[in-house]
């Protein structure tokens, strides 16, 4: 039996990591070894993933996290060696852009094992983002690249891939199956809109967490100085990332908000399907109120999903105030038809075709 290893530990990484989980399972002559790093480490940002999405409980806990961006990448780099010299796979899988990500890259392509890259090709443009440099690094040295959108293809095209060797495929969005799978179960296992008060008023859901906005205390004010004007028109709600509140606390600041702590999938597709609009700066939260039929307010300067603002559907504010509050007054009045197929179909499907194939050929 073959070995696949799959290398999560940021919480997206564990929502994409459920529809491949899956994948995997309905193969017979495959066996999926999860490495999980650690990276994302609290209950409600790395256990209720595992627990309501039936992810299977990772062979290796690396438990690394709360260190420098170099300290972290090197130890994991250090221990996912480790395991892959012993558990000897066919290929490595590694998804999106964190740190885990190019530390499961390097392991595997410098053991000489096939290297699988989840959401390859996407560029924000901004060399200033940790996860900018993750992806970039982590896509030129991949055997199997998995692209979400034609924006990622043409991305790795304007790169020179036609020239270098390896496997470039549109697979689609891996989140968008994980959206339509668990969205369907979401009804009957959350009740998160009836604790939260959120059955009759109508409501945005907002999460902010990325570097850029954490770490300038300018910007974070000016976005949650936006979001608690939005909250006189109707409740905002924010689940809130540990490392905002940590910020948040530490300089004693407090806004006119529901706050509340991070939520498992179930509730965060509750609140998709109900919320008005979503304010993020979140990658993966931008296709979900897309998915879920909601317009959305990008807070960064640059998005990597940029269809949905070509098409009318997302808008980037950066972090002014101002601005922020006119995309909210202009969406909450615009209607737009959200049947477009921008992220395709049965991705998880296509991607693990795709796997196989490359296993074979090994
Ligand atoms: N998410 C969640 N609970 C929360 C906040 C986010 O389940 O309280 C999900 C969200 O629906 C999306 C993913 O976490 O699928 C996005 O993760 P995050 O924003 O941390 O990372 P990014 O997508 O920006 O890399």
């Amino acid at each position: 039996m073959k070995k696949i290893v799959t290398i999560l530990g940021a919480r997206p990484q564990f929502i994409k990591g459920a529809v491949l989980s899956r994948e995997i399972a309905k193969c017979k002559d495959l066996e999926e070894v999860i490495i999980h790093t650690g990276q994302h480490y609290d209950a409600n940002m790395s256990a209720v993933f595992f627990e309501e999405m039936g992810i299977p409980t990772p062979a290796y806990h690396l438990n690394i996290n709360g260190l420098s961006h170099g300290a972290m990448t090197g130890q994991m780099l250090a221990e996912i060696e480790k395991v892959l010299l012993q558990e000897k796979p066919a290929a490595v899988v590694v998804f999106g852009d964190t740190n885990s990500t190019l530390a499961g890259a390097l392991a595997a392509k410098k053991l000489g094992i096939k290297l699988v890259h989840i959401e390859a090709g996407l560029r924000s443009f901004n060399m200033q983002m940790p996860e900018e440099i993750n992806r970039i690094l982590t896509d030129r040295i991949s055997d199997l690249l998995l692209c979400p959108t034609q924006q990622a293809m043409d991305n790795l095209e304007l790169e020179g891939y036609d020239h270098i060797e390896n496997t470039v495929v549109k697979s689609g969005d891996i989140m968008k199956d994980a959206v339509h799978y668990y969205s369907r179960l979401s009804a009957e296992k959350s009740n998160v809109l009836s604790q939260l008060g959120l059955t009759a008023s109508p409501f945005v859901l907002a999460t902010i967490h990325r570097q850029e906005n954490t770490d300038d205390l300018s910007k974070l004010k000016a976005i949650f100085k936006g979001l608690e004007s939005i909250g006189l028109q109707e409740k905002v709600v924010v689940p809130l990332h540990p490392r905002t509140k940590a910020i948040l606390e530490k300089h004693g600041l407090q806004y006119n908000i529901t706050f509340i702590a991070p939520v498992g999938y179930f509730d965060m597709m509750e609140l998709l399907k109900h919320c008005s609009m979503v304010v993020t700066d979140s990658g993966g939260l931008q296709k979900e109120a897309f998915f879920h039929k909601k317009h959305c307010v990008i807070a960064r300067n640059e998005t990597e999903w940029v269809e949905l603002v070509e098409h009318g559907f997302a808008t980037i504010v950066g972090s002014d105030t101002e601005i922020l509050q006119e995309a909210y007054t202009a969406f909450k009045t615009k209607k737009s038809d959200f049947s477009m197929n921008l992220f395709g179909e049965n991705i998880g499907g296509t991607i693990m075709k795709e796997i196989q194939q490359l296993i074979e050929l090994s």
